[in-house]
């Protein structure tokens, strides 16, 4: 199964991506996992996306519609995969057609600002695999350790409170018009789902929608 996962930053759109890619086989493909990864390696994209990360804002869509064109072609997506975090704007939307990308479904998670700021505030992630906690909400066994590996907890950089007020304001400018571009496909499932419930609880409305 092709899934787009959208939605506004610290929903849990990565959290539900994990679930629903071992739900339904396939890849997990986060565009921000990837940057991040980028960045730590160094290398010449990670230094041209970081500027634009450390301000809230999206790099920009030549970047990042090459490094997912790269991406989604890998052996592990030909079972399928959830995009999360991706198409982030109408460009990388089209451009995700235009490769012969067409997706099975559209789940669009919401979640309200006070809430969504709540979650973000308690994130932490263990930076080398990607998993992601919540002091509150999903903490891990041991405070502030992976729960894999026993290495460190860190909060993202970008997780501090005046940046993610700055990434909800390029969502809903750039990204929120991407939820009527998808209802507006005929024949493509759209499912809008109320993410305010717990973890599990959310996982189960979305595989329901998914039909099972
Ligand atoms: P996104 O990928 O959309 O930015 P995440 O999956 O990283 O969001 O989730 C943001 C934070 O909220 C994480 O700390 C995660 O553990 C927590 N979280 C995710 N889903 C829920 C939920 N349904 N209820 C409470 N906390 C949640
Ligand atoms: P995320 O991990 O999805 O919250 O993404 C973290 C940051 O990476 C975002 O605030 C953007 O700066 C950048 N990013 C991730 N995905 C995209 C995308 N599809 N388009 C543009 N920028 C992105």
């Amino acid at each position: 199964m092709k899934i787009i996962l959208l939605g506004p930053p610290g929903v849990g759109k990565g959290t539900q991506a994990v679930r629903l890619a071992a739900r339904f086989g396939g890849a997990h493909l986060s565009t921000g996992d990837m940057l991040r990864a980028e960045l730590k390696n160094s290398t010449p994209l990670g230094a041209r996306a970081k500027e634009f990360m450390d301000a809230g804002e999206l790099v920009p869509d030549d970047l990042i519609i090459d490094m997912m064109k790269a991406r989604i072609v890998q052996p592990d997506c030909e079972k399928g995969f959830v995009l999360d975090g991706f198409p982030r704007t109408l460009a990388q939307a089209e451009a995700l057609a235009e490769a012969g990308i067409a997706p099975d479904a559209v789940v669009d998670l919401d979640l309200d600002d006070d809430a969504i700021v709540a979650r973000i505030a308690g994130r932490r992630v263990h930076p080398a695999s990607g998993r992601v906690y919540h002091i509150q909400f999903s903490p891990p066994k041991q405070a502030d350790v992976d729960d894999e590996t026993g290495e460190p907890l860190v909060q993202r950089d970008d997780d501090r409170e005046e940046t993610v007020r700055a990434r909800l304001e390029v969502y809903r400018k750039q990204t929120a018009p991407l939820a009527a571009h998808y209802q507006a496909q005929s024949g493509l499932p759209y499912h809008h789902i109320e993410a305010s419930a717990p973890i599990d609880e959310v996982t189960e409305s979305v595989i329901n929608a998914l039909g099972g």
